[in-house]
């Protein structure tokens, strides 16, 4: 009967969790420390463009609440870009699928140097569960150099964030002189 049906989901409480409150301060103090070194090293804030190479799309969901409207990382200059030649970072999610590593290939031969690779997620770096599997080519490296890797399955909107700075931050630094020079 639907009448019922409709009368338990007027007055019933949602199905879904709530939404879990992200560590405020510490995001805040993390993405305006990316910024600032995204502006150092870039002479202004990140691009990232994310691509998915195969996965189950729980990295996704981190990825996509970083850049929502409960993290609201744009306040900070953190941009998902909708093309790879508006980016920075690719941002590759998954193992590769044998079907995506020809889009990838192009994906990152259409970025502009400097162009920064970043594996997240357990699959990106090795296939994760699904690793041996017949459709899949391995992780991120299998296709591309990598430049970073953030562990985690899914790795959530913080350890994206920490791995993103530690890259920048990385990147930013000085080459040390040669000993003796
Ligand atoms: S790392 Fe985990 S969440 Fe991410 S694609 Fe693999 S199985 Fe899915």
């Amino acid at each position: 009967m639907l009448w019922p049906r409709l009368a338990r989901a007027l007055v019933g409480r949602p199905l879904t969790d709530p939404a879990p409150t992200p560590p405020e301060e510490v995001v805040a103090a993390l993405a305006e420390r990316l910024d600032a070194t995204a502006r150092t090293r870039l002479g202004r804030s990140l691009a990232i463009r994310q691509v998915d190479a195969a996965s189950c799309n729980g990295c996704e969901l981190e990825v996509n609440a970083m850049a929502g409207v409960l993290y609201d990382l744009e306040r900070f200059g953190l941009r998902i870009v909708a093309s790879p030649r508006h980016a920075d970072v690719l941002l590759v999610t998954g193992p590769v699928g044998r079907n995506m590593r020809e889009a990838l290939e192009r994906t990152r031969a259409c970025t502009p140097d400097p162009c920064w690779v970043v594996a997240a997620g357990d699959c990106a770096l090795d296939g994760g569960v699904f690793k041996g599997s017949y459709g899949v080519e391995g992780g991120v490296g299998a296709v591309l150099p990598v430049d970073l890797v953030i562990r985690g399955c899914p790795p959530t909107p913080t350890q994206l964030l920490e791995g993103l700075l530690a890259l920048l931050e990385a990147q930013a630094r000085p080459a040390a002189k040669p000993a003796g020079g």
